[in-house]
């Protein structure tokens, strides 16, 4: 079987739903499994009626504006009296009983048995339109294949089960179904992480022994650079799964970090191409002998560089190091590069949930520490050391570390 993944920005309008069929035309759709991501920015506008029902806010009007938004595309796409209407509408009832009736306080909880709701809409939605246009498909709820912990929001996947569940579809068929959403043990919704519909995608693929996954995406391939943070970037026709997951360590977007593992292990070939010209090669992720050694860049930013030293001039040793890093695991603050040197340790941490004040002031009974917020981590792969002086221009450089491959500097 082949998988393809088609991500929010691919389905966000009527008009891109039919791209979809477009894209299938040229591809084919024989004993092919779609995964489909929540319609452009649902799993947004989602998020905002979670909040806004912890917060007693006016939920049910986010709701209806969702709604009509979604009933809108299918008006676009089907005759009134289509079934899909009553359908849409049965999704957004189920997520008003679901709120009036529950008791939890358990946000994460919540989230999940609600934001899913955008990935069950869009794929119903597409399923039955590439019915209606001769692409017989069956829709499959990816909650009975895909099963994880109840770790809500960030769900842990029960590879044993899954497995089994997947291996058990019948792969003469195509089927549309869900990124982004599993279910644990009690049959409740559990979502993967956001941008984990790539990882759904890979999981189906894992489970199906795939020939080959592609995602399709509204950039040509993965480039070497962010055509929107970079000038003269171009496509990189052939990457290893290594180099991928390494591109997406140091912070290009184009690739959910999750998803290379199961690909990797089975080496099923994955190609990132563009709806908008599906007929082009675009890049293909596989065997390392296929790296393509070429320049490419990546800006992380939003990020905070930490110098750490020690009160009493001693060397930064081991009990030191455990400290620290059992504070930055406690507070969920990650790493993206460090260097130490005698005395002091410098490091450039990602602090997604802004905890990066706290984790200070614990640490200052012990240490010296020096903050700089707001700085951007450069990571140039496959760099040539020679013309290191042209990635400084400009830059105010805080910290710099070269190694054989790889150029990765803190600027500000
Ligand atoms: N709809 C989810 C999100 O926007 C999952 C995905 O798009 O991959 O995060
Ligand atoms: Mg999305």
């Amino acid at each position: 079987m082949k998988i393809f993944k088609f991500g929010g920005a691919s389905v966000k309008d009527a008009e891109s739903v039919k791209n979809v069929a477009k894209v299938l035309q040229s591809q084919g759709f024989e004993e092919c499994l779609l995964v489909v991501s929540a319609m452009g920015k649902t799993t947004n506008a989602l998020e905002k009626v979670v909040a806004y029902y912890f917060d007693e806010g006016d939920y049910n009007q986010e709701i209806r504006i969702i709604k009509q938004k979604h009933i809108e595309i299918a008006q676009n796409l089907f005759e009134a009296q289509h079934t899909v209407f009553d359908e849409i509408s049965l999704f957004f009832d189920d997520i008003e009983s679901f709120l009036r009736r529950n008791k939890s306080p358990n946000y994460n909880f919540v989230y999940d048995q609600v934001v899913s709701c955008g990935e069950m809409i869009s794929s119903k939605i597409l399923s039955e339109y590439l019915r209606s246009v001769g692409y017989d498909n069956d829709w499959l709820d990816a909650r009975d294949y895909i099963k994880t912990d109840n770790t809500y929001r960030e769900g842990v996947v029960n590879w044993e089960e899954t497995e089994k569940n997947i291996a058990a579809l019948d792969k003469k068929k195509s089927f549309v179904t869900q990124g982004f959403i599993g279910s644990d043990e009690n049959n409740f919704t559990v979502t993967l992480g956001r941008e984990g519909s790539d990882y759904s995608a890979a999981i189906f693929a894992y489970g199906l022994d795939a020939k080959a996954m592609t995602i399709w995406k509204d950039v040509p391939g993965v480039m070497t650079g962010d055509p929107r943070k970079f000038d003269n970037v171009s496509l990189l026709s052939h990457i290893s799964y290594e180099e991928a997951i390494e591109m997406a360590y140091y912070g290009a977007s184009v690739i959910h970090p999750k998803t290379l593992q199961p690909l990797k292990q089975k080496h099923i070939p994955f190609y990132v191409k563009s709806f908008l010209e599906p007929e082009n090669a675009g890049t293909k992720v596989g065997v390392s002998d296929e790296n393509q050694q070429i320049e490419s860049y990546i800006l992380k930013e939003n990020q905070v560089l930490m110098r750490i030293a020690t009160r009493d001039f001693s060397f930064i040793a081991e009990e030191h190091l455990s400290v620290i890093f059992k504070a930055l695991a406690k507070h969920q603050i990650k790493i993206s590069l460090m260097q130490n040197s005698a005395i002091s340790l410098a490091l450039c941490l990602e602090d997604k949930y802004g905890r990066i004040d706290t984790l200070k002031e614990e640490l200052e009974s012990e240490f010296n520490i020096e903050l700089s917020k707001n700085v951007a981590l450069f990571t140039v792969r496959n760099a040539d050391v020679r013309e290191l002086n042209k990635f400084y221009e400009g830059k105010n450089v805080l910290l710099e570390q070269i190694s054989q491959k790889t150029i990765q500097i803190v600027i500000s």
